[in-house]
């Protein structure tokens, strides 16, 4: 489906129109896509609009996106309590994920959502949710070609960075299913406004510190395989976050290991961010839908990218999640053994 399809469905009108100030937020635990989206959002509207108050509210981000444009100015707190005329959320399936900045959206006059994840049901007054997008910021770069929604004109070199970071971290380099010919459209695009996308690719998507290769070393050594080799899981606890003095955000690019494991059709990663809590990150292909498991226990996100937190015995949390992704397994197995794919001698 191209994007005149996916957006002209919408009656759109300026959302700027009558505003003074905007708060833009993102979900808890910013990536690429959700820090691109902020601050290509704002960059466009700060481009068009200069007499406005453009305020971006995140979590800390990963140092490697600190490059970028205005990173510096990113706000984690609301210290004057300022109620804004609008607050556009970003990247983010559901407004609790909006973690501290969920007070911010739920004062704000008007409110805007603009997300691709798949278990979205949109809140806010105005929704735009596209999960056939790879990313918020091809979603944003095709919103603002359209013009209506956030005013028209020329990309600028930063809002193009911006939003060009944020599809190539939620396409995984243009390697997942999710990139489509808009993705590589949009990309190509961003590119012929002179970006060094080497640069941003090897700088932000590749590099790993030597501590986050110890981690990813320790997490491919302890992992297990499940369900007959179809399955493999790992996890870091807090004890081993203190051994190596690694922190949560070393993590980044574990189950991404974990996924490329040959005969895997799930792969499952959690660390400990508080005794006895986890975060959870769950990796598929088209065998199993992990973003059911995840919304079953509360999470969302992608078919093939999804995550939750649980909290419980590190035994009972992967054995509830093994026996959803056996499930699945089962009746993709069964489907594949009704029409099986054709043979080369047919
Ligand atoms: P992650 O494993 O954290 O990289 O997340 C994979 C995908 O699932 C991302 O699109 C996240 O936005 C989404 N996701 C992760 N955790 C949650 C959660 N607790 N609730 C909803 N969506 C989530
Ligand atoms: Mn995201
Ligand atoms: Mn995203």
């Amino acid at each position: 489906m191209n994007y005149v399809d996916r957006l002209g469905q919408n009656t759109y009108t300026n959302c700027i129109q009558g505003v003074k100030t905007v708060a833009v937020s993102g979900h808890i635990r910013p990536d690429g896509d959700c820090v691109g989206a902020c601050l290509g959002l704002s960059a466009w509207l700060l481009d068009r609009y200069p007499e406005l108050t453009v305020d971006v509210y995140l979590d800390p981000i990963p140092e490697e996106f600190l490059f970028l444009k205005h990173a510096d100015k990113i706000r984690q707190e609301n210290e004057d309590d300022v109620v804004y005329d609008l607050c556009i959320a970003l990247d983010c399936s559901d407004p609790d994920r909006l973690n501290r900045a969920s007070r911010i959206f739920e004062e704000a006059a008007r409110t805007v959502c603009i997300d691709h994840h798949i278990t979205n049901q949109g809140f806010g007054d105005r929704s735009v949710v596209c999960p056939e997008s790879s990313s918020t910021c091809e979603l944003l770069y095709y919103l603002f070609e359209d013009g209506r929604l956030f005013g028209s004109g020329e990309f600028s070199y930063d809002c193009a960075q911006a939003l060009y970071l944020g599809i190539v971290h939620d396409t995984g380099v243009f390697k997942h299913n999710n990139t489509t010919l808009e993705t590589m459209t949009a990309a190509g695009k961003l590119m012929g406004f002179g970006l060094n996308t080497e640069k941003i690719i090897n700088d932000t998507f590749f590099r790993k510190t030597y501590l986050q290769n110890q981690l990813l070393g320790k997490a491919l050594t302890e992992s297990i395989l499940m369900l007959d080799g179809r399955m493999i899981f790992s996890a870091l606890y807090q004890k081993d976050f203190r051994l190596l003095g690694a922190s949560e955000k070393d993590t980044d690019g574990i189950i991404d290991q974990l996924r490329v494991t040959e005969g895997i059709h799930v792969a499952l990663f959690l660390y400990e961010t508080r005794e006895g809590d986890f975060k959870v990150s769950l990796r598929s292909d088209e065998a199993v839908d992990v973003s059911q498991i995840a919304a079953e226990f509360g999470g969302g996100g992608h078919v093939r990218a999804a995550g939750c937190t649980m909290t419980g015995n590190m035994h009972d949390i992967v054995t509830n999640i093994a026996t959803r992704a056996e499930m699945q397994l089962i009746d993709y197995q069964q489907a594949r053994d009704l029409y099986p794919e054709p043979t080369q001698d047919i």
